[in-house]
């Protein structure tokens, strides 16, 4: 009789993991076909230096850095911004002169190849390139010290395609704040509002991402449009001062605004993140010691050495943040910005190929699909779109 019923409660224990495996299958392969049938937008990625240097290309796959055009496929991942990035440091015209030569590079990527990627500049381009399979390839500017202090510059870098610029780096402009830096001019100056309301009428995104939080409450009570944050967290998960607080958050969504999370492994781990405060002082030294983004993972190995191993961010926390953000605005403010080739990425994020995980962990979480498409890449398109429409309504209604 104990044998039987032994037999008995083990042929159950047998269903029942059966039961679990097929359920936990059938989500993987939901997560799949929906992932690969969605539009995956991402407003932050740094791969435009690598279309300068001598010999990168594109459509090679690389065993270092992040983005390369098949790791994008295996991701897949159908459009990006091209950072338009330049060290606050670099102003004048040598950073228009600079900032060119980066645009100059994404057109030529569009040009030299025709069949793969698609230069955009509107919501409806995007869409035509994902229903031609092509890469949709937009350009976002990193720092509003490349206008040089100049609409009429401004007003060229949009004739160029560019479609948001972020209004500080990590150091002030001469007329924002940034969060990196001193306060100096309490938030925007009038030159300041000037560029917000010149970007209004251009139909270029005012991004957020990067300044002062004055410079964020001021950008967003001029803007006459929905305000973009291209690459933030949220502060209340990890305290970096570049991350959004939910107050800000929420004001922006209130305002038809996205914020599209960034991966930063210290900006999304908040043990990270009090880790670099530690190591702050030290990192500065050895950031002048070693310049340049490719020293960003051996600064750290010299930093572990002083102060002891790092601590390790997850890639589930991105999922925290878009979670969190979620739960805070709805899944119509929410997308990717993933500063990818930009910064140091969570352990399993370690470039773009394994961005379904995100849809999946979103699925599993018991997330609608047509949200998740949403935070995929629809509300890129639907923000982009509201812009240029606010754009039309006040060039016509000068
Ligand atoms: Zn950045």
């Amino acid at each position: 009789m104990q044998k039987k019923l032994f037999v008995a409660f083990g042929c159950l224990a047998l269903f029942f993991s059966l039961a679990v495996a097929q359920q936990s299958d059938s989500i993987a392969e939901r997560a799949k076909k929906l992932h690969f049938s969605s539009l995956v937008m991402d407003t932050h990625i740094d791969v435009t230096p690598n279309l300068q240097r001598e010999g990168w290309k594109f459509d090679e796959r690389h065993t270092t850095g992040h983005v390369d055009l098949p790791r994008m496929k295996e991701g897949g991942l159908n459009g990006l911004f091209f950072s338009i990035y330049m060290s606050g440091a670099v102003t004048g015209p040598k950073a228009v002169n600079d900032a060119l030569q980066r645009i100059a590079a994404v057109h030529k990527l569009a040009e030299d190849m025709p069949d793969k990627v698609m230069l955009c500049t509107t919501a409806a381009d995007i869409l035509q390139a994902q229903k031609q399979g092509k890469i949709a390839a937009l350009m976002g500017m990193e720092g509003g010290h490349m206008i040089n202090n100049s609409l009429p510059v401004l007003r060229m870098y949009a004739a160029l395609g560019v479609r948001y610029l972020t209004l500080t780096h990590s150091l002030n402009t001469d007329w924002a704040d940034s969060s990196g830096d001193q306060p100096k001019h309490n938030g925007l100056t009038d030159f300041g509002k000037e560029v917000v309301r010149e970007l209004n009428k251009l139909g270029v995104m005012v991004d957020v991402s990067h300044v002062a939080d004055k410079t964020f409450w001021d950008a967003l009570e001029i803007s006459k449009a929905p305000i973009i944050a291209s690459h933030s967290s949220c502060r209340v998960l990890s305290g970096h001062p570049r991350n959004m607080t939910d107050e800000m958050i929420k004001a922006l969504a209130a305002k038809g605004g996205v914020i599209q999370i960034n991966y930063l492994d210290s900006y999304i781990d908040n043990d990270l993140y009090l880790w670099g405060q530690k190591t702050q002082a030290a990192r500065r030294e050895l950031a002048q010691k070693y310049p340049g983004r490719e020293n960003f993972m051996k600064i750290r190995e010299e930093l572990e050495k002083q102060f002891g191993t790092a601590p390790k961010a997850s890639w589930e926390r991105i999922v925290d943040h878009i979670d969190h953000a979620v739960k805070l605005v709805g899944a119509d403010h929410v997308g990717l910005g993933s500063d990818f080739d930009g910064a140091t990425m969570p352990v399993g994020m370690e470039d773009c190929s394994h961005l379904p995980k995100i849809t999946e962990a979103l699925l599993r979480k018991g997330y609608k699909e047509a949200d998740i498409r949403k935070i995929l890449g629809g509300n890129t398109v639907r923000l982009l779109g509201e812009v240029e429409k606010a754009a039309k309504q006040l060039r016509g209604a000068k």
